[in-house]
This record gives structure tokens, sequence and C-alpha cells, in this order.
């Protein structure tokens, strides 16, 4: 990780404006309000780039190619996946999803960290492949919130939405492996915690180019 001073002693400041090359990995049951959750960060915080994943599924009415996800096709990923081009991918509920490997170096040039919103066997994957991945997982404030956030999205059938609910119990027990959990009751108060661990996860992997500004200063002023 290398990073360029401007500010001196006033760089932990900027650690809410801008990444530091971080990938931060954000799992939970589907329903629970990941998207949702993972939008509006990036809308609040700079710094900070959704990865877009490639799927097999169809698009939703409200999603965007290239946007939400790279919908392609079966013997395009599959070409993908033949190049090694993803990071990980997996088979989730019956479609198949790959993370594209990220661009390091333009992530830090640029001042970025990466959000991936990904599945918890997609995780385990990563932590395999990249160091230190940040691992959050998001949990519903319980079964019956769940379903209704799943009824109400509206896109599934009630068959689809008791199937999503079933995996959704075993999805969590991988809960115990992630570095943080939010319970994404409010928006407003999972969005704060969301917010807060992603500046503070900045601090702590910055802590060592931060001393080395400051220390760098001093030996200037001593000079
Ligand atoms: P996921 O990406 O985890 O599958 P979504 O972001 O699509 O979930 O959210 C599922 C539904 O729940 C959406 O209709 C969304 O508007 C709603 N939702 C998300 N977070 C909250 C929340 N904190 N309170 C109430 N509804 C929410
Ligand atoms: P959905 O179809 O509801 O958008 O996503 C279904 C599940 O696939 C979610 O748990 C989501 O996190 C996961 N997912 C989305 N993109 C990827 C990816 O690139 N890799 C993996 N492993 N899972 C993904």
């Amino acid at each position: 990780m290398s990073l360029t001073y401007e500010k001196g002693f006033g760089f932990e400041g900027e650690m809410k404006e801008r990444g530091i090359g971080l990938i931060f990995i954000i799992s939970a049951p589907s329903g629970t309000g990941k998207t949702t959750l993972v939008r509006e960060v990036i809308h609040r915080l700079p710094g900070l780039q959704f990865s877009v994943s490639f799927t097999t599924r169809l698009p939703r009415p409200d999603e965007r190619d290239g946007m939400d996800y790279h919908f392609v096709s079966h013997s395009a990923f599959q070409k993908m996946v033949e190049r090694n081009e993803f990071l990980e991918w997996a088979e989730v509920l019956g479609n198949r999803y790959g993370t594209p490997r990220p661009d390091f170096k333009k992530m830090e040039l640029e001042g970025l960290d990466l959000i991936l919103d990904i599945d918890t066997q997609g995780a385990k994957k990563v932590t395999k492949e990249i160091a230190q991945p940040v691992m959050i997982y998001l949990l519903p404030p319980c079964l019956r919130v769940l379903r209704e956030r799943l009824i109400n999205r509206g896109v599934d059938s009630l068959e689809r939405v008791k199937f999503r609910l079933s995996h959704a119990r075993k999805d969590m027990e991988e809960a115990y492996g992630y570095h943080y959990v939010i319970v994404n009751d409010t928006l407003e108060d999972a969005l704060e915690k969301l917010k807060s661990i992603i500046i503070a996860e900045r601090c702590r992997k910055g802590k060592n180019e931060i001393l080395e500004a400051n220390m760098k200063q001093w030996e200037e002023k001593d000079g």
C-alpha cells in the first residue's frame, strides 16, 4: 500500500474522503438489504467503488446492465471461468456469479476501496486469493421481517421466497467467520455502522502511512 501525503498531520482526516485500496466484502441472506445499503454507503462515503459482478441470472426490472451486474450468457460465463478472469465465482441459488479481478494499482492511485456484494462461498474464496479483506455480514432483524422484505421487494414468487428463507438459516451460520455483523433494522442505523466500520478500517490499515508522514514532517521541521 502506498499513499501520497499532501496534508501531513491532517492526513487522518482524509480517511473519510478517500480509499486506500481495501477490499470490503458484504454478505447477507437474500432480501436482508445488502443492495440498498451498499448503494447508499457509496453515495455517502467518498472513495468507495462497487465491484460489478458477472451473472448468468436474468435482470430484474430495476437493474441496469453494467451498473448492478454484467448480465451474460452461460457460455460467456464459462469462457471467463476457463480464462481465469474471476477473482472468485460460485453458483448461488441456481445461478452463477463471478467477481472480476480488481485492479489494485488503479485503486491505490485513485484513492479507492472496493466493496464486494458476494455470498459466503465467494467470500471464503476471496480470503484465499487476497490479503486481509474486511468481511461484514448483514443480518435481518428476524425471520418475519426478512420474509416481509422478500415479499415486498416483489420479484419472487411465494415458492421462491420459501426457498430463499430455507437457505438463509444455514447461510447465517457462516457469519461467525466474518469480522463484523450488522443488524439491518433501521436503514439509517445500519448505514451509520457500515460507514463507521469502513472509516475505522481505513484508519487501522493506513496507520503506518500516517505515522511515516508525521515522522517525515518532524524531521523536516528539525532540519
Ligand atoms: P438484498 O440485496 O440483500 O437481497 P435488497 O437491498 O434488495 O436486499 O432489499 C430487500 C428489500 O428490503 C427491498 O425492498 C428494500 O427496499 C427493503 N429494505 C432494505 N433495507 C431495509 C430496512 N432497513 N428497512 C426496511 N426495508 C428495507
Ligand atoms: P441476487 O441474485 O439476489 O442479486 O444475488 C444472489 C446472491 O449472489 C447474493 O447473496 C449475492 O451476494 C451473491 N453474489 C452476487 N454477486 C456475486 C459474485 O460475484 N460472487 C459470489 N460468490 N456471489 C455473488
